[in-house]
């Protein structure tokens, strides 16, 4: 079998030879979240608050989410300590202190996370102002977000989002349960699947990546390429749909271990500047920013072209978003022209680590097709 670190070269006469592509010397360290997987494993949820030792479960969640968190706070009987349904987008500083203070009226020694990544976000608020192991994260992700995976928390305050890495907000316990995405309405299904599929595409190219990662990348976009046309069409396809959670959570994974580059940058920069959505901006950027740095990572368009089934895999993410109906560009979220400048300027300040250097005509140019919504140069 062909993997990714065999290659096959032609010699003098003609034959193919397989070669084993130099590994380079890499760190890999495993985090220790607990996945319970599959269709139904939300009855698994008592059994798992056990083993986490905790007695009094703070249900965290949306307002959109009541109704399925106050189902979750049911199931879990004597040891649910309460609903917090005031999760939002960004998790705002208040929001996250008027829980903190929830989580200690009512005693409680763990937050189960219903919801994308605004909940489970939240969850990882109270647990970095927590002492160490006093309030663990149980996360039910209903999105394809992938926060669930990562040690990455963002905290917004006075309309700045700060955003930081600390082991302790890692949820310890993730139930993936496909049945609670069956609500997800299709177009953020979509868009959220594609935000998913950009972690895993830089992943490939990231600085720090491994063999591992890249095993797990590959796989992710694989996995959500092939089920988010089946999703589109049929929505309560649950086999489609635990197919895609199982994407999310290896492109969730990538997205906790290595570093991003320019695509992520973009997209912090245009949601907290513009204030635009974030799974759609993802969604729109990412062709623009793997064409960008295409040639300059070989190795990861191989990747691509494998997972997607595609010769140019730059261009067969825009022709997915199009057919999946992601917003025509980021003019079509509310951005405006003039923006295009300012954000350019924007991300080449405390620039992330690229593989092309940022140049800043070129950058113009990509910002200025992904906010017309042509394809990738
Ligand atoms: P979200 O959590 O903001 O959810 C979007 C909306 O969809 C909300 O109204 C929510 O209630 C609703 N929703 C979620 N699941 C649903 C379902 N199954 N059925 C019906 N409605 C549902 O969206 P998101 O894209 O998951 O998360 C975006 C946020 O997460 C951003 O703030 C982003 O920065 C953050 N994020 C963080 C990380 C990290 O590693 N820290 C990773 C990815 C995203």
């Amino acid at each position: 079998m062909r993997t990714v670190n065999m290659t096959q070269i032609t010699a003098g006469d003609g034959s193919l030879v397989t070669r084993v592509r130099p590994l380079n010397a890499f760190t890999y360290s495993s985090a220790a979240a607990r996945v319970v997987f599959g269709p139904g494993s939300l009855e698994h949820l008592e059994r798992e608050i056990a083993l986490l030792g905790a007695r009094r479960a703070l249900v965290l969640c949306t307002p959109e989410q009541t109704g399925i968190a106050t189902a979750v706070l049911q199931r879990l009987g004597e040891r649910g300590a309460g609903l917090f349904a005031k999760a939002a987008m960004h998790v705002p500083i208040e929001v996250a202190r008027e829980a903190r203070a929830e989580a200690l009226r009512l005693g409680a020694d763990c937050a189960v996370a219903v919801g994308g990544g605004s909940t489970i976000g939240l969850g990882k608020a109270i647990a970095l102002e927590a002492p160490p192991g006093a309030l663990p994260v149980l996360a039910i992700p209903t999105t394809y977000a992938g926060s669930e995976m990562t040690p990455i928390y963002g905290i917004t305050e006075g309309g700045i989002k700060k955003t930081g890495k600390d082991e302790r907000v890692l949820p310890r316990t993730v139930i993936y349960d496909a049945q609670l995405t069956l609500s997800l309405p299709v177009g953020l299904s979509m868009t959220s699947g594609l935000n998913a599929i950009a972690h895993s595409a830089e992943g490939l190219y990231a600085r720090d990546s491994n063999p591992i990662m890249a095993l797990l990348a590959e796989e992710g976009i694989r996995a959500l390429a092939a089920a988010l046309p089946l999703v589109q069409a049929r929505p309560d396809d649950i086999e489609a749909r635990s197919q895609a959670q199982y994407g999310a959570w290896l492109c969730g994974t990538v997205l906790g271990n290595v570093g991003m580059a320019l695509h992520h940058k973009l997209c912090h920069t245009l949601g907290g500047s513009f204030n635009l959505p974030h799974a759609e901006t993802h969604a729109i950027v990412l062709p623009h920013a793997l064409a960008y740095n295409a040639a300059a990572v070989p190795q990861a368009m191989a990747a691509l072209r494998r997972a997607l089934g595609c010769d140019d895999p730059a261009q067969a993410l825009f022709e997915l978003g199009q057919r999946l109906g992601v917003p025509a560009g980021l003019a079509a979220l509310g951005m405006p022209a003039e923006g295009i400048d300012r954000a350019v300027d924007i991300a080449l300040q405390n620039a992330y680590w690229n593989p092309r250097p940022l140049e800043k005509a070129a950058l113009h140019n990509l910002l200025s097709r992904a906010h017309a919504g042509l394809a990738p140069a």
